[in-house]
């Protein structure tokens, strides 16, 4: 037999590992439910691969879990007869490869003051939480349909050893994992086989899998009865199942560790059959920007666990959800082939996306204050929607919240529509990428002295949407910062001619030194208080979206050059209107107004085009201001 091999640990793994094992953490009691959501996961993994290969388990077809106390050598197992492991899964699952999730999680234990580590098996990791309480770890295994059996060995040190041994005795069935603690002195308390029990009913009850207990110890007071229920908690009828059974079946498959914010739980009748168990987190997933943008829900058929990984079920932007589908109508033996393009996952899909909209619909109207909490961690994702999803795009708008101009509330389109004056006609946004940017831009000022309200949209998203989304309800959407402003048609055409026509020189002075720099200059209705500002013209791209393309390289051509605006009314500009008429001081103007585009630029929460020679001019005309 080859002597046992040695094997690092990953660095952060390694961290993680001294995490656990330093650990004052009161509630050690989560590895129980972190091993025993482990055995249960691969008993579904076989299950799944059974469908299709029987003979894998043939000699043994009744899955279950075993735990098993034994006093004397203060020892814990827990067995299972799932899928098992081989050498390489070992290597790979335990120890010497990072998954995204250590780094997260260690990040957010150095950031939080709680430190609470139950939020472990959130994050991909929950085989460490072993370490809190055992000195020694074994992780005894052979893989289903394999003949090697192996041992896993390690004191959560640096490193541990893995080799192989000819003593099938070791495992009760022949295939599947014994995962065996060596219980610290000051963990005894987990060899009392009632705290077992209560913990298991706690935390694993909805396991669907029976689990057993017996201490070694007691002889011959084997539990031939299973201590948790056994039966998948979807099946049961809503009246049977409680709150708190609502939520450790949550924590348990959506991974997730707060309490859920809603739960919906139906069961769909008619030409095809399924059951729905799905929840909507109250706090952020980790991984929910993730770029693969993958969803969290498992498909079950007939009760069985077929994958977790099927795109096809749920739009991208329902990433959030949390649960399960069981169909009655695919067949168990379906592939992730078979899959793309199945009729009725399809259909199962539209009712899912159609109800998962109407249920938010309706707490929207129940309850604003929790839809606001919901909106906060979800609306973002759930706006990609609005322009990835040509069906819905209307009722993910109605049930859309936004900033705005005119209050610090939350308002929706309806609430926007129901509040504008007789004469406007569209609905005013202006898209940035921070609030107090976008609020405090001159170009809506305009607006605000009309009192006119403007969505303010600084999710990166808002400029996706709003470029591919031309009406609402049959009113238009138009952007505070692109085009002619519009505005003179709610005033009526008030504008002072007057003031406009002696602005003309400036004008034509400003076109002329701006002419790389500015695609156009004119006399603006949108500014009050400001000089003046840059717009976009009318068929330019967005110029957030524009930002991001560049920032992203994607896109083909430079920024679009934007329009400035200038305030006829504004004793800046009068000041040089008057000075424009002047050889003499036309060299002061066209100084400053290099400075009134640089400045409108950083207004914009962008760098001055050319800093040093704004820098310049600005010394040079402060200079002749302290001088005079
Ligand atoms: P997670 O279960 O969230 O993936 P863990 O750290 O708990 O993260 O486990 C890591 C991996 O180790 C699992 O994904 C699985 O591949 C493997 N594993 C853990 N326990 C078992 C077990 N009892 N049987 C088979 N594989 C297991």
């Amino acid at each position: 037999m080859p002597k046992p091999e040695k094997l690092e640990f990953q660095t952060e793994v390694s961290q993680l590992l001294k995490l656990m094992i330093n650990s004052v953490y009161s509630e050690k009691e989560v590895f129980v439910r972190e091993l025993v959501s482990n055995a249960s996961d691969a008993c579904d993994k076989l299950r799944y691969l059974s469908n299709t290969k029987e003979k894998l388990i043939k000699d043994d077809p009744n899955f279950k879990i075993q735990i098993a106390i034994d006093k004397k050598n203060s020892l814990i197992s827990i067995s299972d007869n799932g899928v098992g492991m081989n050498k390489k899964d070992l290597v790979s699952n335990l120890g010497t490869i990072a998954r995204s999730g250590t780094a997260h999680f260690l990040k957010e234990l150095s950031e939080s003051k709680t430190k609470d580590l139950s939020l472990i098996g959130q994050f991909g990791v929950g085989f460490y939480s072993a370490f809190m309480v055992a000195s020694q770890t074994k992780v005894i295994t052979r893989k289903a349909g394999e003949n090697k059996l192996w041992i896993w060995t390690s004191d959560g040190e640096s490193s541990f050893t893995i080799e192989e041994t000819e003593d099938s005795s070791i495992l009760a069935s022949n295939r599947g994992t014994t995962i065996e603690l060596t219980l610290t002195k000051e963990s005894k308390e987990y060899l009392d086989k009632d705290r077992i029990q209560n913990i298991i009913r706690r935390y694993s009850d909805h396991i669907s899998i029976p689990i057993y207990i017996s201490d070694v110890t007691e002889k011959k007071d084997e539990t031939l009865e299973p201590i948790n229920s056994a039966s998948a908690i979807w099946t049961r009828s809503k009246n049977k199942i409680s709150e708190e059974q609502y939520k450790e079946f949550y924590n348990h498959i959506g991974q997730m560790f707060d309490d859920p914010w809603m739960t919906s739980h139906y069961k769909a009748e008619g030409k095809i059959e399924y059951t729905v168990l799905n929840f909507i987190p109250s706090t952020k997933p980790f991984d929910l920007y993730d770029p693969a943008r993958e969803n969290r829900l498992k498909l079950y058929v007939k009760r069985v666990f077929i994958t977790d990984n099927c795109p096809e079920l749920i739009p991208p932007y329902l990433r959030f959800l949390r649960g399960i589908i069981d169909s009655e109508d695919l067949p168990l033996n379906i592939s992730r082939e078979m899959l793309q393009n199945n009729p009725v996952v399809t259909k199962i899909r539209s009712s899912l996306v159609k109800r998962t909209i109407s249920d938010l619909k309706k707490k929207l109207a129940k309850d604003r204050v929790s839809y606001e909490k919901f909106w906060k961690n979800f609306g973002p994702v759930l706006k990609e929607g609005i322009y990835e999803d040509f069906e819905r795009k209307d009722s993910i708008l109605e049930i859309s919240l936004f900033k705005n101009s005119k209050s610090s509330k939350l308002i929706t389109l309806n609430e926007y529509i129901e509040s504008m004056g007789r004469k406007q006609k569209d609905i005013y946004f202006m898209t940035g990428d921070n609030y107090e940017n976008i609020i405090n831009n001159p170009s809506l000022e305009g607006y605000k002295s009309r009192d006119i309200n403007v969505l303010i949209l600084d999710d990166p998203v808002d400029s996706f949407w709003t470029s591919s989304t031309p009406v609402y309800l049959e009113k238009s959407f138009k952007s505070v910062t692109r085009g002619a402003d519009g505005l003179e048609k709610i005033d009526g055409d008030k504008k002072d001619i007057k003031e406009n026509k002696s602005a003309e020189p400036l004008i034509n002075l400003l076109k002329e030194k701006l002419k790389d720099k500015v695609k156009d200059v004119r006399i603006s209705s949108r500014l009050t208080d400001s000089a003046v500002c840059l717009v976009s013209d009318e068929g330019a791209m967005d110029p957030q979206l524009e930002k991001i393309l560049q920032q992203h390289n994607q896109l083909n051509q430079g920024l679009s050059q934007k329009v400035m605006e200038i305030n006829p009314n504004h004793k800046l500009i009068k000041k040089l209107s008057k000075m424009s008429k002047d050889k003499n001081k036309i060299t002061e103007v066209e100084n400053i107004s290099i400075l009134l585009y640089e400045q409108s630029k950083i207004l914009d929460g962008e760098k001055p085009s050319d800093p040093i020679e704004f820098s310049k001019k600005l010394i040079d005309t402060i200079y002749s201001t302290v001088e005079n």
